[in-house]
């Protein structure tokens, strides 16, 4: 990934779609037309596949990598949490990733179940081996040296979960953020948010921080396309990402019309895009959408953005091809 960034024209944007294992032959089938489209439309820079916490995608997961790496020839970003993952669990997920060509693991800790929390130890001693997605990135460095490129997540409203009770902020996070980026991971990618002020506040705060290691270091902050009102209340409520109330005032304008929440997200997060495509930059800008495999929304960000890039037989690169007119 980071090779790939690296070889872009000064001042080419770029962006990655991150889709997840359907749990069924049926979801399965869809997603593979889906990505096929998508990839050929849409021509991303890299695909991530998520990782169920534990393993518990584990076999789905590296079919879903092995469809975009091998069969249709995606640069692809395996997602993998190390948190009550036992090492053999860890080891078979990284061969298997690179059996496969996959270049690309995006280290995470995961989310302990809840009793792990508290008063209760939790699972046993091997589980214990990776307590957080610092311990990874060095495993996986150690392990394998440079064939992987290796991103970690980042939180520019701080991370939230019981294991910090204080409540999220961003300065309890950096240090350790400083700590993964120094074990070698290559990129940072971030958790969604809609307050563009507090992501160029995280993003400011990482440029200038005074260890230098987020300096030149690609940064993709994380973008959730509005499929519907509901959806995006749970997703903003679980993340813990704020909605800043005149973006809220968008959506209940119009939330018993699904075609208008829809119509009105994409105006939204295409807002958010522009923004921070304006911001300086060291690099090439890039940006991350969590699709939820579902590809409208998305489709009509990018070309609302002017994210999608010229394919290579396309004559001249300021033609368009044909124009999006998907009904939303
Ligand atoms: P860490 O970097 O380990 O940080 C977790 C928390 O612990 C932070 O608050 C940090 O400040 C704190 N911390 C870190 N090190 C220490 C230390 N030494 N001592 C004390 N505190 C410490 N989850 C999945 O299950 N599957 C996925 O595919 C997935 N994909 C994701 C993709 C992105 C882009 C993002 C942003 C998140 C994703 N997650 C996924 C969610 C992620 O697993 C959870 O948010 C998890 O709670 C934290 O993971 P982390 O890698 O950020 O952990």
């Amino acid at each position: 990934i980071t090779t790939k960034i690296a070889a872009l024209p000064p001042g080419t944007p770029y962006f990655s779609l991150e889709f997840f294992p359907p749990k069924t032959p049926m979801g399965s089938s869809n997603l593979r037309a889906r990505l096929a489209r998508m990839s050929h439309s849409l021509r991303p820079l890299f695909v991530t596949v998520t990782w169920g916490a534990g393993g518990s995608t584990a076999d789905r997961s590296l079919e879903l990598a092995e469809l975009c790496q091998r069969e249709l020839g995606l640069t692809t970003c395996l997602h993998l949490t190390c948190t009550n993952m036992k090492r053999e669990l860890v080891d078979r997920a990284l061969e298997d990733a690179k059996a496969l060509g996959v270049r690309n693991i995006l280290a995470l800790r995961g989310d302990p179940p809840r009793e792990d929390y508290g008063y209760s130890d939790g699972g046993g001693a091997e589980e214990k081996e990776f307590e957080w997605a610092v311990d990874l990135v060095r495993y996986i460095r150690k392990g394998y040296g440079d064939y992987f490129c290796i991103g970690v997540a980042a939180y520019p409203e701080g991370h939230a979960d019981e294991s910090h009770p204080e409540g999220q902020s961003l300065e309890h996070d950096l240090p350790y953020l400083v700590e993964k980026v120094k074990a070698g991971a290559d990129f940072v990618m971030t958790q969604l948010f809609f307050d563009v002020e507090a992501y160029d506040k995280f993003e400011r705060r990482l440029r200038e921080h005074e260890s230098g290691v987020f300096k030149d270091l690609p940064i993709i902050p994380g973008m959730m396309p509005i499929q519907s009102y509901q959806m995006i209340k749970r997703t903003t409520k679980l993340s813990h990402a704020k909605m800043p109330k005149a973006v809220m005032d968008r959506l209940d304008a119009v939330k018993g019309d699904d075609e208008m929440v829809k119509k009105v997200g994409v105006d939204i997060v295409s807002e958010l895009v522009t923004h921070i495509q304006n911001q300086p930059s060291p690099g090439p800008r890039g940006f991350h959408f969590y699709t939820l495999n579902l590809e409208k929304a998305v489709s009509f960000i990018l070309e609302r953005t002017n994210l999608i890039p010229c394919s290579p037989t396309d004559d001249d690169c300021a033609i368009v091809e044909e124009p999006m007119s998907l009904p939303l």
